[in-house]
């Protein structure tokens, strides 16, 4: 169980979706005697542009926004998919508000992700809508009959800017806004889980209760160490995606809490380093290869960066050594880390506080409302503190399941709520998660998901390629990076370059081949399974 005190959550039989609940934190949080945020404080900033938006122009747009779908599309129904595929941009956050207001589930993917991989994406949520804008609608399948919304049309754009639009909405009496359960279904975000190809991870307006009101109830105030002094208004900048499960909570978290949110356009380290300077950034929720970078750029020390306070680093290991060298480096700012996944709402185990902070190495604690089990893979029993095993997880943020996919569903999530996470990992005597590995198959190239199955099964498409397997291989700047072994057929002289440019050519940027190394058969189980981690210590060894 959870070292942290439960939070309590609205109980299950009142109907509240994810925005209802998050608008009552944030009435609660403006109603404080030391709230800092008002309707005029600004919600959003793009630093791209320096365009901002307030609270209040927030929350008009989403209305706007609501009242325009529901009378431009009086078919669209409770739990129909929204498709989203855009850059981030104030226009995301806006849907996503006012989609899961309506009790439209939002299934936001990578703009980057090639047109076969849509392709495949929309075979799974089936969507009822499509919101993009025209430079990436290229990509999408030729042949998609689609309803599309283009997010740079004046159509849309009218929508979000419509006064009658908000005011009707606000109208609308009790009988007719939608009745949300919370058990309905809120997000479908992608990931490959633990084996095989992307699915489609169901997450209700429940499991993403449960994250916000854990992030709200029990916040890390790093200004705890700064005594006698005001904490100033809490400025987050994001240079994480909007539609991976991290950026997905962190900007409803900051919504809840007041912030004001700076958003990055394409991403670029110098520029980020500008708007912290610009805006006085006190948080960045962050990726590990970012830490990295900040330890050791030499752009850092052209720009004050004396707002910052706290970093919140997940999505991939981050090594004690570069912890340590981030705070010799930025003594004044506190780094805490976190574990989640897609399945679990991206919250499983973090850090709070400054004590917390210093357990370099470790993930954090249980978050609150959770339970955990180390589990011993082949015998399935539990083990006591200090043993490695996988780490099973349970609480209202695990996901309702794998869309359309109840195989999977069954294999990752048991009869009685547990759910497997693939990571090999153990607690210490405290209560703190040490991941030591990774059983599951997947690698994470700057976090970013890479199945390699369906990698494999690209090669292995190849005339010339007899046989492929796809690992990890370890990187100080991406974390890991793809890299294949080939099996040549007889008599082929496929080159590396050919591989990675074929591959290269069918696949988002981040799932790019990096490394290729022929070999004459691909180490296998009795059972036919790749035995990954022979082919990891080998391409170490010859390194
Ligand atoms: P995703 O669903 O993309 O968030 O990926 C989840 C996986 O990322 C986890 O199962 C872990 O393997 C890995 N991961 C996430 N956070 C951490 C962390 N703090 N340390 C180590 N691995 C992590």
């Amino acid at each position: 169980h959870s070292l942290r005190p439960p939070v309590q959550l609205p109980p299950l039989s009142q109907p509240i979706s994810v925005v209802e609940y998050t608008l009552s934190l944030l009435h609660e949080t403006t109603t404080s005697s030391t709230s800092t945020t008002t309707p005029s404080t600004p919600f959003l900033i793009d630093s791209a542009t320096g365009h901002q938006i307030s609270y209040s122009d927030f929350l008009n747009q989403v209305h706007s926004l609501s009242f325009s779908l529901l009378s431009r599309f009086p078919s669209l129904s409770q739990n129909d998919v929204a498709f989203i595929l855009s850059p981030p941009s104030f226009h995301v956050p806006i849907l996503y508000f006012s989609l899961l207001s309506l009790g439209i589930t939002v299934s936001p993917a990578n703009p980057l992700s090639s047109t076969s991989e849509l392709t495949h994406l929309l075979q799974l949520i089936k969507p009822a809508l499509i919101f993009t804008t025209s430079s990436i609608s290229p990509k999408l399948p030729k042949k998609s009959s689609h309803k599309t919304i283009f997010l740079d049309s004046p159509e849309f754009l009218s929508m979000l800017s419509n006064s009658t639009a908000t005011s009707e909405y606000n109208n609308l009496s009790s009988g007719r806004r939608r009745v949300i359960n919370q058990n309905d279904s809120a997000a479908i975000l992608f990931s490959s889980g633990t084996t095989g190809r992307v699915k489609g991870v169901e997450l209700s307006h429940r499991n993403l209760i449960a994250v916000i009101a854990g992030l709200y109830y029990n916040k890390f105030d790093s200004g705890e160490n700064i005594a006698d002094e005001a904490p100033p208004h809490s400025v987050s900048l994001f240079p994480l995606p909007l539609f991976h499960v991290f950026g997905f909570f962190m900007l409803i978290r900051a919504a809840a809490l007041g912030e004001t949110l700076v958003l990055l356009g394409r991403f670029e380290f110098e520029k980020m380093l500008e708007a912290v300077e610009k805006y006085k950034v006190t948080y960045m929720p962050v990726s590990p290869p970012l830490v990295v970078a900040l330890a050791k750029s030499d752009l850092v020390s052209k720009y004050d960066l004396s707002s910052l306070r706290l970093l919140g680093c997940g999505g991939a290991p981050l090594g004690k050594e570069v912890s340590e060298r981030f705070n010799a480096r930025f003594p004044h700012v506190e780094i805490t880390q976190g574990y989640g996944m897609t399945e679990t709402g991206g919250a499983a185990t973090r850090m709070i506080g400054s004590e917390e902070s210093k357990k370099y190495g470790s993930a954090g604690r249980l978050g609150e409302n959770t339970e955990a089990k180390i589990v011993d893979p082949d015998s399935k029993q539990a083990l006591p503190p200090c043993q490695q095993g996988e780490l099973w997880l349970r609480g209202p943020m695990i996901m309702k399941g794998y869309v359309g996919d109840d195989q999977a569903t069954a294999e990752t999530l048991d009869s009685e709520g547990w759910l497997r996470t693939g990571d090999l990992c153990y607690f210490d005597s405290d209560g703190f998660l040490y991941i030591v590995d990774r059983l599951k198959e997947l690698i994470k190239y700057k976090a970013y998901q890479v199945p390699p199955a369906e990698l494999e099964h690209l090669l292995q498409s190849i005339p010339e390629i007899a046989d492929a397997a796809v690992i990890p291989y370890p990187d100080e700047e991406a974390g890991q990076i793809p890299m294949a072994y080939i099996v040549r057929k007889p008599g082929s002289h496929i080159t590396e370059k050919q591989i990675m440019d074929f591959v290269a050519q069918q696949v988002a940027p981040y799932k790019k081949i990096r490394r290729v190394a022929f070999i004459s058969s691909i180490p296998k189980s009795p059972a036919g399974k790749i035995l990954r981690r022979e082919l990891v210590k080998h391409a170490v060894s010859a390194a």
